[in-house]
């Protein structure tokens, strides 16, 4: 039976990056609620009084509508929700904007539908939007980016013989995919492993916990120097899921940068 697709479609979008081609033209990467990722090309956005004015920069919320393409689709129109308009008067928080849109980039799959990832792109660019707690939002947008794609480790029991955790230091293993209690951590010859802090633990596991929660700003004014061993744990754990699984030189790129 012949499938049969609708000519064009329309859907909430998160624009990720944009890329010229051709003389006037540019292609356009969304991040769609209905369609996960999208490259589309957006025709005539270069020419003064274009019918997209500023509708498609980057990390701008829109409704689009596109048509279906032989070999790439097109944008037909596209309708700001939200330009994040805060977010963009400060370079810290366009640069963590710029960041999620990377990740997701990477993380997002080719057509292929992930409302959450959708949704916590969206809620994260609103809260960077309010200035608070930005360390915060990119940390927790992290974790949650890791939930939804099937990366997220073990923090509660011990990953090896499912013993509960006492609160203190506790190894980490990669490989194994979670935290190891002391004897199972003593027989651990993985030299990929390293030691995770009572302080990073506790702020992971109430991450773990919150999964199925929407955090608000009072449960985000946690101190920036808390959030140091999360952001370290975070960052070498997406090292090592970008070596293993990613094998893209850009996200390296993109992870060196931030921890500098
Ligand atoms: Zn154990």
């Amino acid at each position: 039976m012949l499938m049969v697709r609708n000519r064009v479609y329309k859907t909430d979008a998160v624009v990720l990056k944009q890329m010229p081609l051709g003389e006037t033209n540019r292609i356009i990467t969304f991040y769609t609620r209905e369609y996960g990722k999208i490259a589309a090309v957006a025709r005539g956005v270069r020419r003064p009084g274009s019918k997209f004015g500023g509708s498609l920069e980057i990390l701008n919320h829109v409704e689009a509508a596109f048509g279906r393409g032989r070999s790439l689709d097109s944008v037909n129109e596209c309708v700001v929700i939200n330009s994040y308009k805060y977010l963009r008067q400060n370079l810290t928080a366009i640069a963590q904007g710029i960041y999620i849109a990377e990740l997701v980039d990477i993380f997002g799959e080719d057509r292929s539908a992930n409302i959450r990832l959708f949704e916590i792109l969206s809620e994260t660019l609103s809260n960077l939007d309010r200035y608070e707690n930005s360390e915060f939002w990119v940390l927790w947008f992290e974790f949650r980016l890791l939930h939804f794609s099937g990366f997220l480790p073990e923090f509660i029991d011990c990953v090896e013989c499912r013993s509960p955790l006492d609160r203190s230091d506790h190894t980490f293993n990669p490989v194994a995919g979670g935290i190891l209690c002391p004897l199972c951590a003593d027989s651990d010859v993985n030299d990929q492993s390293w030691v995770v802090s009572v302080t990073g633990l506790t702020v992971l596991r109430y991450f773990q916990r919150s999964l199925e929660l929407t955090l608000g700003q009072a449960d985000a004014d946690i101190s920036v120097v808390d959030l140091l061993d999360v952001k370290t744990f975070l960052r070498i754990y997406m090292r090592y899921i970008a070596e293993r699984d990613f094998k893209s030189t850009g996200f390296l790129d993109l992870i060196k940068f931030k921890n500098n």
